[in-house]
């Protein structure tokens, strides 16, 4: 089902986009909970980190890459949180695959 990164990728909703090649695209978090919130997101709509599929795990090393060089790029290299909310329980809220880069000041103990 799609979301509103769905829409975002599709270009259907404006976004500030930072990054972006066939397998992703990187905007900033319309609700930033620090200096620097990014936001890493599979192109492919995969609900959760749960729900993918065998062959969908290379993402996750392409999600890592494309953090470490946002973090520098953003001057957070130093310090940073790197993280994906699974389920409700959790806190997700957006039901499509995505990486938060959170940083630019002190974090709590939780994201
Ligand atoms: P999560 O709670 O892990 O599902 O994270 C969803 C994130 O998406 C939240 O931090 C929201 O602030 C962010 N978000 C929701 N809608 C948009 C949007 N249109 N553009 C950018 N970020 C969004």
């Amino acid at each position: 089902m799609t979301t509103v990164f769905g829409k975002i990728i599709r270009r259907e909703l404006p976004a500030e986009i930072l990054f972006e090649n066939e397998r992703f695209i990187a905007i900033k978090d319309i609700a930033p909970k620090a200096k620097v919130h990014l936001l890493i997101i599979p192109k492919k709509e995969i609900a959760s980190l749960q729900d993918m599929g065998e062959g969908d795990f290379p993402l996750l090393a392409e999600a890592a890459q494309i953090a470490t060089k946002l973090a520098k790029e953003f001057g957070v290299e130093s310090g940073y949180r790197f993280l994906t909310n699974v389920g409700e329980g959790a806190g997700q809220t957006v039901f499509h695959l995505h990486f938060h880069l959170i940083g630019g000041n002190p974090l709590g103990d939780m994201a």
